[in-house]
């Protein structure tokens, strides 16, 4: 068996994925390892389902013996009325950097959700030191699964899938249109369930207060260069959270199909990674107010990725194929819109479909989730100690290797 880190596969596959009761993994501050914990026998063996991530959060918290966790619920889902969760940790009102971390806007992308899971379960429970330099000095809100609906299991041909869309009909008589003004462009059928639902990540706008109304109809159904809506609740808790913590730096964690690194390193990627989600050149005008980047909050989202590709290439890292996502010009994703705030960004694009019978298998979500839990902790860790803010942002642009050949469609 092939062997890195002095920790064979079979353990790798075994990752943190806490569940109450079992063995909770104590994070690991070393970029170079060991980050397995011998014991942590828990697979990702099935879909997990909106109840169980609500009743494992409650879990926690009820067991939060420090007081370091607050459980809110920020909403709910559009068809199904699922608690919409965000996990607290620290103070909005601080002069401490501020962390939103964002999993799941698309139902069938799980593994950001088991990434933050262990997260939140760790910042929660462990009392290692870099784990209590974290809780002082940083203050971090971790949503996870904000597309419940989209999580639900659907009986497809070849078995079970959950959805992309959120589950929610257009109905423009809510917003005091025209019965036949025509949906957002990102409404519609989903492609693996066949039920009707909006691309929640294509929902969002710069203009934060965005109410749609009969003044607005002519920018319906407007397209992917333009901002949202916000006519899906799942958007609107997101964007809550938003503006009470008012971030430095957003996270949102996706899942794609497989690319190799380069054109001259044809190893698959383990993950696509991104700073910069709208073109500087993009001014979005909205109600007499003009959203463009900020010089300042790309620069950290360039330090913030930087960071993530050199810890997880450090070592005999198992995580070393990284690249940056291709360009795009998003104003209405969560990234865009929120980067148009003045927060720093950052994309994750694990590998694969990371669930039970997807492209990876459970081996490879395995490592991938933890890949994923890796790069969020080492985030927050550089933060508390100010390490990431010494990073020369030039080395997104010169050193993450970038345009590497599509095996599959880009998938954010
Ligand atoms: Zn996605």
């Amino acid at each position: 068996m092939k062997r890195f880190l002095g920790v064979s596969l079979a353990a790798t596959m075994a990752l943190s994925v806490v569940l109450p009761g079992g063995a909770a993994a104590e994070p690991q501050s070393k970029p170079n390892g060991p980050w397995i914990q011998p014991g942590q026998q828990v697979m990702l063996e099935r879909f997990m389902e909106p109840d169980e991530l609500h009743e494992k959060l409650e879990q926690i918290a009820e067991r939060d013996r420090h007081d370091r966790l607050e459980l809110e619920v920020v909403g709910h889902s559009a068809e199904y009325d699922y608690p919409i969760y965000v996990a607290k940790f620290g103070d909005a009102d601080t002069d401490n950097p501020k962390v939103f971390l964002q999993t799941q806007i698309h139902g069938d992308e799980q593994g950001g959700t088991e990434a933050a899971l262990s997260l939140i379960h760790n910042l929660t429970m462990s009392n290692n030191k870099d784990v209590r330099k974290i809780l002082d000095n940083v203050t971090v809100y971790i949503l996870p699964m904000l597309n419940p609906d989209g999580s639900e299991t659907f009986e497809v041909e070849q078995g079970q899938s959950k959805q992309r869309r959120n589950l929610q009909e257009w109905t423009p008589e809510e917003w005091g249109l025209d019965a036949d003004t025509p949906a957002p462009w990102y409404h519609g059928e989903d492609a693996v369930s066949g039920e009707l639902g909006y691309d929640v990540n294509r929902d969002f706008h710069p203009d934060l207060s965005f109410e749609l109304s009969p003044e607005d109809a002519d920018l319906l159904p407007g397209l992917g260069t333009e901002p949202g809506f916000y006519v899906t609740p799942e958007a609107r808790a997101s964007r809550d959270v938003f503006e009470e913590l008012q971030p430095d730096l957003f996270i949102d964690h996706h899942h794609r199909y497989s690319n190799t690194v380069s054109e001259d390193d044809d190893r698959l990627n383990t993950l696509q990674i991104l700073g910069q989600v709208v073109d500087e050149d993009n001014v979005v005008s909205y109600d007499g107010v003009d959203y463009q980047l900020s010089e300042e909050s790309l620069e950290l989202s360039k330090q913030v990725n930087s960071h993530v590709y050199q810890v997880l290439q450090k070592g005999n890292s198992p995580f070393g194929a990284i690249s940056l996502f291709p360009e795009v010009d998003l104003p209405g994703t969560a990234l865009g819109s929120y980067s148009l705030n003045d927060a720093a960004i950052m994309l994750y694009e694990t590998r694969g479909q990371q669930h039970p019978g997807g492209h990876t298998g459970q081996k490879g979500s395995g490592m991938l989730i933890q890949q994923s839990y890796i790069g969020l902790y080492e985030t927050l860790l550089g933060l508390a100690t100010g390490e990431i803010y010494d990073i020369d942002p030039e080395f997104y642009d010169t050193e993450i290797p970038r345009n590497s050949p599509r095996i599959g469609p880009p998938n954010l």
